[in-house]
């Protein structure tokens, strides 16, 4: 079991940190071998097996924040979302996601499994209702990812994992957007969490990372998989990523407050029509993620007023950088009809309620002033 503090600052600091045996320095020390006798011994490291010591520091950091027994720390989120969806779907089997997961993520879907016999069905929506008549004699997974990309539309996890265990399906979920910080689905009955470790864990959009966690017995399988399929993490940026994790609270706890005020703020803008954040009351599904977050999150994303230039507006930008990825201490805005949802067609994007006039905001720990003022500058002088 790892340890975990009262507090998740602690644990982010202290969990997992391997002491330097030798000289007594407090952080765990880069170990580059590639190479571990095997004479005498059951089991060697190795680093594509996953049980290098810095892989062990960082692995068990994560399970702590994430309160589970055990975690993988794989190269990029796609890794452990491949590795984890091929460790428990076969040929024959079924699993049901919902349509609104990362765009990665939705080409697996679509372009990977079916070539490998396994089937799949598209909720209708986020609701328990629609993960509940998805539901086929095969299924086997069910995969959430809540609050979703772009829209940040909310899934209640304790209601679909209860679902998920009575008939005896494994329930997966991508954890990215929310964080440890602000929500921890195995403690609401989630069997595995995801991360793309690239965004929040990482923080400094500088590091590709993926996270799986989970029981002691789902990760030796997941681990299984992967040892295979050959995603494994550098050490030097093993070493990186615990070194972000460390500040993971204080940086997501300001990300968040920061974000809050940005959607309310923005809710009441002339040139803003729409604000989609689940922090906002008059988000659909406010209070169901008041139940299951500890803070609402640092992404939001609003749809511009019909009389602003939405091209413009991106360029006006001078603080805020429009670029991919998130979850980074600088706040990044994107288009998601020109990135993650660029594949739709533009009346599949509308189906979505995705509008080339919806920007995506990533909230940063900048002061939100400063933020609010581009913001600002930005959409009055974009006007048509
Ligand atoms: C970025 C992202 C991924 C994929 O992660 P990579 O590290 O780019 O492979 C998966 N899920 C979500 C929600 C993401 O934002």
């Amino acid at each position: 079991m790892n340890k975990s503090y009262k507090d998740l600052n602690t644990t982010a600091v202290h969990s997992g940190t391997l002491a330097q045996m030798e000289d007594g320095g407090v952080l765990t020390p880069l170990y580059m071998s590639t190479a571990y006798p095997y004479l005498g011994q059951d089991s060697f490291p190795y680093p594509r097996y996953f049980n290098i010591p810095n892989h062990e520091a960082v692995a068990q950091k994560v399970a702590a924040l994430e309160a589970t027994e055990s975690g993988l720390i794989l190269s990029s989120g796609m890794a452990a979302i491949s590795s984890t969806l091929f460790t428990f779907l076969r040929a024959g089997d079924h699993a049901v996601f919902p349509k609104s997961v990362y765009g990665g993520t939705f080409s697996l879907i679509s372009k990977q499994l079916e070539r490998f016999g396994i089937s799949y069905s598209w909720t209708r929506d986020e609701s328990t209702a629609a993960f509940a008549e998805a539901i086929q004699p095969n299924t086997k997974v069910i995969y959430l990812e809540t609050p979703s990309n772009p829209l940040l539309k909310v899934t209640d996890i304790r209601s679909v994992a209860n679902l998920a265990k009575k008939a005896g399906i494994i329930t997966l979920i991508d954890n990215t957007f929310a964080s440890p910080i602000n929500q921890t689905p195995h403690r609401l009955g989630a069997d595995v969490v995801i991360h793309s470790a690239t965004k929040y864990l990482g923080g400094h959009s500088d590091i590709t990372a993926g996270a799986v966690l989970g029981s002691h017995e789902h990760i030796l399988a997941i681990r299984n998989t992967a040892k295979v399929f050959g995603g494994s993490m550098a050490p030097e940026t093993l070493y990186m990523l615990e070194r972000s994790l460390k500040t993971l609270g204080i940086r997501v706890n300001q990300q968040t407050q920061n974000a809050l005020h940005l959607a309310q703020w923005l809710e009441n803008h002339n040139k803003v029509a729409r604000v989609h954040y689940p922090g906002l009351v008059t988000h659909p599904n406010h209070s169901v993620a008041k139940a299951q977050m500890k803070g609402f999150g640092a992404m939001l994303s609003f749809d511009l007023a019909p009389d602003v230039d939405v091209q413009g507006f991106q360029q006006n930008l001078q603080l805020i950088s429009p670029v991919i990825s998130l979850g980074a201490v600088e706040t990044t805005l994107t288009s998601p009809t020109l990135t993650s949802h660029a594949s739709l067609n533009p009346k599949q994007q509308v189906a979505e309620g995705i509008l080339e006039a919806t920007m995506r905001l990533s909230v940063g720990i900048e002061g939100y002033e400063d933020l609010q003022e581009d913001l600002d500058q930005a959409l009055n002088a974009s006007e048509l």
